[in-house]
């Protein structure tokens, strides 16, 4: 059954692990999380208010600094990082 996940293009919020779809959901590679909804697990459902319907705007982007030094195919950006990435790096 192990090969019924897949990657998707999101990490865990917890541990900024890979995350997996399978059959019944979508589970944290590294840790337990594990949810119905990608949204509960991974940094796209950051959020505050009732419902988490107020989105701090955090959101799982591709790695754009993958290699060495960041190994990890998503990452968790912030909504407002994602406009500053066009500037170029940041300190
Ligand atoms: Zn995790
Ligand atoms: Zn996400």
């Amino acid at each position: 059954m192990a090969d019924m996940f897949r990657r998707v293009l999101h990490a865990c919020r917890k541990c900024l692990g890979p995350v997996l779809q399978g059959k019944d959901g979508f589970v944290c590679a590294v840790c337990d999380a594990a949810d119905a909804r990608v949204e509960d697990i991974c940094g796209c459902g950051i959020s505050a208010g009732e419902g988490g319907r107020k989105n701090l705007g955090f959101r799982c982007i591709p790695n754009p600094e993958r290699g060495p030094a960041s190994p990890a195919a998503v990452v968790i950006a912030f909504g407002a990082g994602l406009q500053a990435d066009r500037g170029g790096p940041e300190p």
